[in-house]
């Protein structure tokens, strides 16, 4: 179970299947050092990782636990790449910038395997590829055109034909797509707990149960504030993702959280886990509200999907997604569902992640729109070169200032009326 969670978003599969972590208790005191991360998801902790690796004091403060948050409760799919395909970022952000967005997160899937055998992190991590499944022509052409892009600038993303698709999936739902062999899949919350150790290995504290409620900065430090005490430090990153609420503004104004849940079986027997998935892959299917599914190491199959606001509607998504599991894989049969969860995902106006100077010497980052598990882990390494003194211009994605969403209080008006309209038209397959 999710601490401190509501019990239709608690009951994940990856706290009930997570490693053992040490107790990480509260920051008690005033402490100093030279960077404070506030947030110990993939961003937070992969700052912290790499900056203690490069010789920094570092202190993390996360308001629950380690993985708390998206991070320890997401579908585990490592999907490479922004929303935007590589050429629509190069011509917006320029040909050099562009470039280096587009390397920066075309290898993020890279980033993660290699973080995972560097620090040997147990989380079932397989990079046998993140396959989009195209659910109509049209999609089908869009998928295409993307994985051109990629191979025009040397990224291993290929084509599948519908009867190649019908064999990786066990379905033959899908009229073809991509595999993405940079990518694959992990255990969530087991690589969130990795990247702390590893991070603490190299020097990092990390203070769970640390919620900050205040931070204070001048142009030579910064001074965060939580209940039982402060640090206070040369400079601060924050990393609070779809939980930021009110910590700073405008900064939670950036981003639309939206609730992504899942739900996950008891383990498959052998004949039916082996006809699902055969080789282990996760796929994203092209709907608009995408479902995406894998199976867990143990042979569970997992299903997730776009999510509510309210618990009634959570429960009602759980049960849809009950039932689109058996609709695609109708073998599933009557088995039991022990698990559902879910989540909030950071969603931005443009789709781009946001890396924001909130003050001189505070930073942030965050947005990933359900793309965080290479991303998120991508901009903590360009988070640790800028409080490393890296130029701005030298950073492999631009430093904005944090611009609120135009009428973000009603943002949940907005978000309903475009599920809703999204939910007719993938059932029309448009
Ligand atoms: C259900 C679900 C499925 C998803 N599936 C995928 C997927 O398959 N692939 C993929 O790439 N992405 C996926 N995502 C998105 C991905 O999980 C996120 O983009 C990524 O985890 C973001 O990492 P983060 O570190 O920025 O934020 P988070 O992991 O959300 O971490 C933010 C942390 O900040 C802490 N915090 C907040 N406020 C404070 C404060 N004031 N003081 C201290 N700490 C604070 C929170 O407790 C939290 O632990 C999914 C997300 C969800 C919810």
């Amino acid at each position: 179970m999710i601490q401190n969670e509501r019990p239709s978003l608690a009951d994940s599969l990856w706290s009930a299947t997570a490693n053992p972590a040490p107790p990480r208790p509260a920051l008690k005191g005033d402490v100093e050092t030279d960077t404070v991360v506030i947030g110990g998801g993939f961003t937070g902790l992969s700052a912290a990782l790499h900056l203690a690796e490069a010789g920094q004091s570092v202190i993390l403060l996360e308001a629950e636990t380690p993985g708390w948050g998206a991070s320890g409760r997401n579908g585990g799919q490592v999907n490479p790449g922004l929303k935007a395909n590589p050429a629509e970022t190069e011509a917006r952000f320029g040909a050099d910038l562009g470039r280096r967005m587009v390397a920066l997160s075309g290898g993020a899937g890279k980033l993660v395997f290699d973080l995972i055998r560097k620090h040997q992190i147990a989380c079932d991590a397989q990079n046998c590829g993140w396959i989009r499944s195209a659910t109509n022509a049209r999609t089908l052409a869009g998928l295409q055109a993307a994985g051109r892009q990629w191979r025009e600038r040397d990224h291993d993303v290929a084509d599948i034909s519908a009867a190649e698709m019908a064999s990786l999936l066990g379905t033959d739902v899908y009229v073809g797509g991509l595999i993405d062999r940079r990518g694959g899949n992990i255990h969530p919350l087991n690589y969130a707990l990795g990247l702390a150790a590893a991070a603490e290995k190299a020097g990092a504290r990390l203070y769970g149960d640390s919620r900050v409620t205040k931070v204070n900065g001048t142009p030579d430090q910064v001074t965060v504030t939580t209940s039982s005490g402060t640090a206070t430090a040369k400079r601060a990153l924050i990393c609070t993702n779809a939980y930021t609420g009110d910590l700073t503004q405008p900064l939670g104004q950036t981003v639309v959280p939206v609730t992504s849940v899942q739900v996950a079986t008891e383990p498959l027997s052998e004949n039916v886990a082996k006809s699902i998935l055969p080789e282990g892959h996760s796929p994203t299917d092209t709907r608009r509200l995408i479902f995406y599914f894998r199976k867990d190491a143990a042979g569970r199959f997992i299903m997730g999907g776009r999510g509510a606001l309210g618990d009634g509607g959570i429960l009602r998504r759980q049960a849809a997604l009950r039932a689109a599991a058996r609709k695609l894989y109708p073998q599933i049969g009557e088995v039991a569902w022990p698990f559902a969860w879910g989540g909030n995902v950071a969603m931005t106006r443009d789709h781009t992640p946001g890396l924001h100077r909130i003050a001189p010497n505070v930073v942030a980052a965050l947005g990933y729109n359900g793309r965080g598990v290479g991303m998120a882990t991508a901009m903590g390494t360009v988070l640790a070169k800028w409080a490393q003194s890296r130029p701005v211009a030298k950073l492999d994605f631009p430093m904005t200032p944090a611009r609120p969403i135009p009428f973000h209080r009603f943002r949940q008006i907005g978000v309903g009326a475009t599920v809703a309209s999204f939910r007719i038209l993938d059932r029309l397959g448009l």
